[in-house]
C-alpha cells in the first residue's frame, strides 16, 4: 500500500495466473496451453513480418485479421461483427466496462467459473451475483431466467465452463440468450473447439449475444496474445469506443500476421484438436482406472478428484515429481485437480507419477 496509489488500487484483488516456471523439463499441465506448436504457416507469417515495417504502427482496426476470423466463422459473420484484442482477457475487460455495467441490475455468472470475472467486477465496479452450479457441476439455464426487478444486467459464462470442462448444449445457451433480451449475454468460448457447440451460429438471430474466443488454446498461440469477440455490430461499436479510449493498437504487426495465418490454416487446426481430444479420452480412462472421478470434459483439460487422496496434497506430490497441475483453494472444488491435456507422453508421465504416489 502506498499513499500515492489511487484509492481503488488498494481495494483490488488481482487475478493470480497459473505458474509459468523458469525450469525446463517439467511436465507442465497447469495452464491449458496447447502441447503442440502453432501452425507452421503462422510462424512463417510472423517471420515475414519482422523487418523495417516494424517502425510503422499496425492497422488500428486489424482489418485483415478480422476478415480472416469472419471467413472462418461462417454463419453470415462479417468483419463488422468482429472485435479483436490483446488476448481474450483484454477483450473481456472491455466487455465488462462497455456492456456489463448497469447500475441497479446485477451481472450474473456461475459460482465456479473463470476467476477473472470477479476481478473485472472489482476493477470496473460492476455489481454482480454468482449463481451456484448444480451438485454435479452443471450450469442450469433456468437459474438465469429472472424477470421483473430481478432481471439480469448482464450474464457471462464460459462454454465449456472452466475449470469444470462441462459443456452446455446449444439449445440451453439459446434459452438463456432468448430469455434475457434486456441484457447482453456473453459466452466465453475459450475451449469450444475441443468439443462443444459454438454459439456463433446464434449471433445472426440474437442482437444481445456476444461470443468470445481466443487463439491461446486451440490455435496454440498463448504467447502471441490474440482473442476476439463476435456479435451484433452495435455491440462491436460499443467495444471499439472503449478500445479507442484505451489503446488504439492492441494487435501488433507480428501478432496480426501470425493470427491471420493461424486462423486460415484449418487443416493444422483440425489435426491438433483431434489429437488433443483423443489424448483427453485416454487420459480420462486412465484416471478412472486409478479411481478418480472425472467430470465429462469438452475442453483441453480434465477436472478430477480422488475419493481417498486430498487434492492439495496430490498437487504437491506431483510437483515434487516435476509434474505441475492446477489446484484451486475454492470451497466446492478444493478436492479437484485441473489437468491440462498434454501430449500422449506427458499424460503417460502423469499417470506413472500418480501410480508412484499411490503406492508410496
Ligand atoms: C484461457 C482463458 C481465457 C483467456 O485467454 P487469453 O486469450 O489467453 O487471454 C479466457 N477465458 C477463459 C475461460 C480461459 O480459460
Amino acid at each position: 500500500m502506498s499513499r500515492y496509489w489511487s484509492p481503488i488500487v488498494g481495494a483490488l484483488s488481482p487475478y493470480v495466473p497459473g505458474e509459468q516456471p523458469k525450469l525446463l523439463d517439467l511436465v507442465k499441465l497447469n495452464t491449458n496451453e496447447n502441447p503442440y506448436g502453432p501452425s507452421p504457416k503462422a510462424i512463417e507469417a510472423i517471420r515475414a513480418a519482422t523487418g523495417d515495417t516494424l517502425r510503422l504502427y499496425p492497422d488500428p482496426a486489424s482489418d485483415r485479421l478480422r476478415e480472416a476470423i469472419a471467413t472462418q466463422a461462417g454463419h453470415g459473420i462479417t468483419p463488422g461483427h468482429v472485435f479483436v484484442g490483446n488476448g481474450s482477457d483484454e477483450v473481456l475487460a472491455h466487455v465488462f466496462q462497455a456492456l456489463l455495467k448497469h447500475d441497479g441490475r446485477k451481472l450474473l455468472f456461475p459460482d465456479i467459473s473463470y476467476s477473472f470475472y470477479p476481478v473485472y467486477c472489482g476493477l470496473y465496479g460492476v455489481e454482480h451475483e454468482t449463481v451456484a452450479l448444480t451438485d454435479d457441476f452443471r450450469i442450469a439455464p433456468e437459474d438465469y431466467l429472472r424477470t421483473g426487478d430481478a432481471a439480469a444486467g448482464g450474464i457471462i459464462f464460459p462454454n465449456p465452463n472452466a475449470p469444470t470442462g462441462r459443456a452446455l448444449p446449444l439449445a440451453d445457451v439459446e434459452r438463456v440468450v432468448a430469455g434475457n433480451p434486456q441484457c447482453v449475454v456473453v459466452i466465453d468460448e475459450a475451449y469450444v473447439d475441443f468439443g462443444a457447440e459454438s454459439a456463433v451460429a446464434l449471433v445472426a438471430r440474437h442482437a444481445n449475444l456476444l461470443v468470445i474466443q481466443t487463439l491461446s488454446k486451440s490455435r496454440s498461440l498463448a504467447g502471441l496474445r490474440v482473442g476476439f469477440a463476435i456479435g451484433h455490430p452495435d455491440l462491436i461499436d460499443g467495444l471499439n469506443r472503449v478500445k479507442d479510449s484505451f489503446n488504439s493498437y492492441p494487435i501488433d504487426r507480428l501478432a496480426a500476421a501470425g493470427a491471420e495465418a493461424a486462423m486460415l490454416d484449418q487443416p493444422y487446426f483440425e489435426q491438433t484438436c483431434r489429437a488433443i481430444i483423443a489424448t483427453r479420452d485416454q487420459l480420462t480412462a486412465d484416471l478412472q482406472t486409478l479411481g478418480f472421478e472425472v467430470l465429462p470434459s469438452a475442453a483441453n483439460f480434465v477436472f478430477a478428484r480422488h475419493p481417498s487422496h486430498d487434492g492439495a496434497k496430490l498437487a504437491a506430490a506431483l510437483r515434487e515429481r516435476a509434474i505441475i497441475v492446477r489446484h484451486f483453494r475454492h470451497a466446492r472444488i478444493d478436492q479437484f485437480l485441473r489437468i491440462t491435456v498434454g501430449t500422449n507422453d506427458q499424460c503417460a508421465r502423469l499417470i506413472t507419477g500418480l501410480k508412484a504416489i499411490f503406492s508410496s
